[in-house]
C-alpha cells in the first residue's frame, strides 16, 4: 500500500475513532419536536385566538387570510425568534436550480434618537423582494428585468436555522416574477394541490362525501453515501461533480449484499443521531433509517406530511445530512450516481391523496372489490400514468438521474404501474363484468411453535417498478436522490385531478338520475367508468421484473414510451398535450411551462460540460503523468533487465495511454463543436460529449488496474466505499 494512501487510511480511522464531536443529548421526542418551527404550538401560545384560528384554517384548509393579521403574526413571529437568538430573518424560496435560496435581512431598524429597535412588520412577512434576474427563468425574465417577489406561504410553518454562532428565522415563501410568473418550484405545487381539491371533492360529492380540503399526501424514502472527507478533497469529481468520474470495479461491491439492513457502524450512526435530532426540532418527522444495498449506503424516510410541507421538509433533509456528515469528518453523497457499477441512489416517492378528515382515498379495506371510493380513485391513478407517461420521466428528468434510470437496479425509463396480486386480479375480472371477490391475506405458520403465527398480505412486492402500490399508497420510485420532489408531485397531482376531472363527469352521466345513496346504483355506475377506462389504461399495468429485457419489447409493442435520456424526456416538454393539460388546470402557463423547458435543458447541459472539462482535467494532469511515471519505469527496468514480463507490462500501459490519448481527442472534438439552440446544445450534449466521456473513462479505469498503487492520484473506490 502507497505511504499516501496509507496516510489518509489513517486520518480516516483516527477520526471515526476520537475525532468526532463530543456527544450529544439524546433528544426528548415528545418535548423537543417542532421546537424551532413556528408552528400551531407556539402559534395557540402567541397569538390572539381569531388571529390563531385564521392561521390554522389557511394551514389546514388552504382558506384565504386576511391580510390584517400579518402584522399580528410578524410581531409574535419576530419574539419567537429572537427568544431563541435570531438574529436575521430570510425568505426562503425554491428557485429553479432545484435547491433552496434566501437574503437575510437583520431585525434591526433604527428610530429616532440613533436607536435601534428590532422589527418584523406584517409586509416583511408577506412579501419579500430578491433580484429575479440572477436565478434560472428561462426567458421568464430577461438580465436587465431584475424585480421578483417572494410571497409567504403561510401553509408551511416559518423555522429557525441554527448553529454554534447564531440564528436566523426562515420563512418559506413562493417565487415568482415582477408580471406575476412562477420562478420557482413551490407556486406550481401549491397551484396543483389547490387543482386537485376541486377536482377531488366534486368527485367526493358524487360519492355523497362532503369535505372542507383534499390533498395531496407524500413520505420521501431518502438515499444517500457517506465517505470520509480525507477522500473527497482528493477527488476534483466529487467536489465539482458529485459523483465519480473515474475510478475502476472494485474487488468486493455489493455482491456480498452484506450492507443491506446490516448492522450500522459506530461512526455513521452518531451521525445519524445527530441528523435525526436537528430533523425533530424542525418538526420533520424522520422515522426509518438503514443501511441501503451498496457499501457506505443509507437511506432515511420520514413519516408523510402533505405534499407541500413534505416537499419543504424534503429540502432540510437534504441539508440537514449535508451539514450533519461535515460535523463527522463525512461527505454525504446525494447524486444519483457517485459510483459507477455500483448501486445508484434514488428517493421513492411515496404518494396518495386524503382528505381534511383523514380518509385516505387510496386505502383499499380488507375487499376492495366492494369499495367503489377506492377503486374509482385507484383507477384515476392508473389512468394518471398511462395519459402522462412522459410528465412522469419529465418530472425526474436530469443528467445525472440518466444513470440510474434504466441501470438495472432502478426502475427503467419506462413507465408501468405495479398493483401487485389483489388489485391485478380485481382488474382481470373487471374485463369481463363487474369484480365480485377480492383474495384474502393469510395466516402463515413459521414452523416453531413459540414463534407468532403472521398475518401473511394477500400479494407480494415489486422492486423493480417505478409506480407500484404499496398497500395504501403509489410508490413512484423514478424520482433523483438529489432533486427536489415538488416537480414530480405537481405532476401526479395535476394528472390525478385531469383524471378525476374526465371520470367524474364520466360517472355523474352513468349515475343519470340514479340515487348514489344507493349502493348497487353506485357501484354499477363505476363499475362502468372504471371498466371503460382500463379498456384504454390497461396496457401500462406490469407485475413482472421491469429490469428484463423482454419487457422493454414488451413494453414497446404496447405502444408505451422508453424516453431514454434526459434529452429525450425534455424534448416532449413541447407536445401540445402537456402544455394544454397544465395550462387548463391553471397549474403552469403555457410561457411557465416551456420557460422550464429551457432552463432544465440548460441545466443538462451545463452539468455534462462541467463533468466534461473535470473530466479531461483529472485525466491530462493527474491519470497521464502517473501512467508516464510507471512505463518510465518500466522503460528503465526492461533496459536493465531482459525480463519477458516486464516488456509485457510495458506494452500494456503503452496502449492505454494510446487508448487514453484518443478517448481525449474525442472528448476534445465533441466539446470543441457547437449545436445551436438549447435544445440542440442539449441533444449534442447527450449524443457526442457523453459517449466521449465513457471512452476516457474507460482509458483512466484501464490504467487504474496497471498503475501501481503509489503512483494512482485518486482514492480507489475501494477507499471511499470502505475505509470509514
Ligand atoms: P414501505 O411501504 O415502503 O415499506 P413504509 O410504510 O415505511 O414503507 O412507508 C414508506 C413511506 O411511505 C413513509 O415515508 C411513509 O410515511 C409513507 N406513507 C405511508 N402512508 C402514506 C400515505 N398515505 N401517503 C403518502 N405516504 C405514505
Ligand atoms: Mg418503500
Amino acid at each position: 500500500m502507497s505511504s499516501m494512501t496509507f496516510a489518509h487510511h489513517v486520518a480516516a480511522a483516527t477520526k471515526a475513532s476520537g475525532g468526532m464531536p463530543p456527544p450529544l443529548e439524546p433528544p426528548d421526542l415528545e418535548f423537543c419536536f417542532g421546537e424551532r418551527t413556528f408552528g400551531p404550538v407556539e402559534m395557540r401560545k402567541r397569538l390572539p385566538k381569531q388571529v390563531f384560528q385564521s392561521m390554522v384554517a389557511a394551514m389546514e384548509k388552504g382558506a384565504a387570510w386576511d391580510s390584517s393579521v400579518a402584522d399580528i403574526v410578524a410581531q409574535a413571529m419576530k419574539e419567537w425568534a429572537l427568544e431563541h437568538g435570531a438574529t436575521h430573518f430570510a425568505h426562503w424560496f425554491q428557485p429553479l436550480t432545484g435547491a433552496t435560496a434566501a437574503k437575510h435581512d437583520s431585525f434591526l431598524s433604527p428610530s429616532i434618537g440613533g436607536k435601534i429597535v428590532t422589527k418584523l412588520s406584517g409586509a416583511d412577512l408577506i412579501q419579500g423582494e430578491p433580484d429575479a434576474s440572477s436565478f434560472p427563468g428561462g426567458g421568464l425574465r430577461a438580465t436587465h428585468e431584475a424585480r421578483g417577489y417572494t410571497a409567504w406561504d403561510p401553509t408551511s410553518p416559518a423555522f429557525l436555522v441554527k448553529n454554534r454562532n447564531g440564528c436566523y428565522l426562515a420563512i418559506p415563501t413562493a417565487f415568482v416574477s415582477w408580471t406575476g410568473e412562477a420562478l420557482d418550484h413551490k407556486t406550481p405545487l401549491l397551484r396543483s394541490i389547490d387543482t386537485l381539491d376541486r377536482q377531488a371533492r366534486r368527485v367526493l360529492k358524487l360519492f355523497g362525501i362532503n369535505v372542507e380540503r383534499v390533498y395531496s399526501t407524500v413520505g420521501t424514502e431518502q438515499e444517500y453515501f457517506l465517505i470520509d472527507e480525507e477522500y473527497f478533497y482528493r477527488r476534483p469529481d466529487l467536489v465539482n461533480c458529485g459523483r465519480t468520474l473515474i475510478g475502476a470495479k472494485p474487488p468486493k461491491g455489493q455482491q456480498l449484499d452484506d450492507h443491506y439492513f446490516g448492522d450500522i457502524e459506530e461512526r455513521m450512526m452518531a451521525f445519524m443521531l445527530a441528523a435525526e435530532k436537528e430533523l425533530y426540532l424542525l418538526g420533520i418527522p424522520a422515522k426509518t433509517r438503514h443501511n441501503e444495498v451498496a457499501p457506505g449506503q443509507y437511506e432515511i424516510a420520514p413519516v408523510f406530511e402533505d405534499s407541500n410541507r413534505a416537499t419543504d421538509h424534503q429540502h432540510l433533509i437534504m441539508r440537514t445530512l449535508a451539514r450533519a456528515a461535515r460535523q463527522y469528518g463525512l461527505v454525504c453523497l446525494l447524486h444519483e450516481k457517485p459510483f459507477a457499477g455500483i448501486n445508484g441512489s434514488g428517493k421513492h416517492n411515496n404518494w396518495s391523496v386524503s382528505t381534511d378528515t383523514g380518509l385516505n382515498l387510496l386505502d383499499p379495506g380488507p375487499t376492495p372489490h366492494s369499495n367503489p371510493l377506492f377503486m374509482f380513485f385507484c383507477t384515476a391513478v392508473i389512468r394518471s400514468v398511462f395519459k402522462h407517461q412522459d410528465l412522469l420521466r419529465i418530472s425526474v428528468a436530469s443528467a445525472a438521474n440518466d444513470h440510474r434510470l434504466g441501470a438495472n437496479e432502478a426502475p427503467p425509463a419506462i413507465m408501468s404501474v405495479f398493483l401487485g396480486e389483489q388489485l391485478s386480479n380485481i382488474y382481470e375480472q373487471l374485463k369481463d363484468g363487474p369484480a365480485t371477490s377480492s383474495m384474502r391475506g393469510s395466516k402463515m405458520f413459521l414452523g416453531v411453535t413459540g414463534l407468532p403465527t403472521l398475518p401473511k398480505h394477500a400479494g407480494d412486492r415489486n422492486r423493480t417498478s417505478p409506480f407500484a402500490f404499496t398497500g395504501n399508497k403509489f410508490e413512484f420510485r423514478a424520482v433523483g436522490s438529489s432533486q427536489s420532489v415538488s416537480f414530480p408531485n405537481v405532476v401526479l397531482n395535476v394528472a390525478m385531478a385531469e383524471s378525476l376531472d374526465v371520470m367524474g363527469q364520466a360517472l355523474a352521466t352513468a349515475l343519470g338520475d340514479g340515487d348514489p345513496a344507493d349502493e348497487s346504483v353506485l357501484s354499477d355506475a363505476v363499475t362502468r367508468v372504471v371498466r371503460e377506462v382500463m379498456d384504454e389504461a390497461r396496457p401500462i399495468l406490469f407485475e413482472g421484473d421491469n429490469y428484463d429485457e423482454a419487457w422493454h419489447q414488451e413494453a414497446e409493442r404496447r405502444g408505451l414510451l422508453n424516453l431514454r435520456t434526459t434529452v429525450d424526456a425534455l424534448e416532449r416538454m413541447t407536445d401540445r398535450k402537456n402544455i394544454d393539460i397544465f395550462e387548463y388546470y391553471d397549474v403552469l402557463s403555457e410561457r411557465e411551462f416551456l420557460a422550464r423547458q429551457e432552463v432544465w435543458l440548460e441545466q443538462y447541459e451545463m452539468n455534462i460540460d462541467i463533468e466534461a472539462e473535470t473530466l479531461d482535467a483529472i485525466a491530462r494532469t493527474q491519470v497521464m503523468p502517473a501512467a508516464v511515471a510507471y512505463l518510465n519505469a518500466l522503460i528503465s527496468a526492461s533496459a536493465g533487465s531482459g525480463s519477458h514480463g516486464i516488456g509485457i507490462a510495458k506494452s500494456e500501459v503503452a496502449s492505454g495511454i494510446d487508448d487514453l490519448q484518443a478517448g481525449l481527442a474525442a472528448l476534445s472534438k465533441a466539446m470543441a463543436a457547437h449545436g445551436g439552440d438549447t435544445q440542440a446544445n442539449a441533444r449534442h450534449r447527450c449524443d457526442h460529449v457523453v459517449p466521449a466521456m465513457g471512452q476516457v473513462r474507460a482509458a483512466c479505469d484501464a490504467l487504474e488496474r496497471l498503475v501501481p498503487a503509489h503512483l494512482w492520484p485518486l482514492p480507489t473506490y475501494q477507499d471511499m466505499l470502505f475505509v470509514h
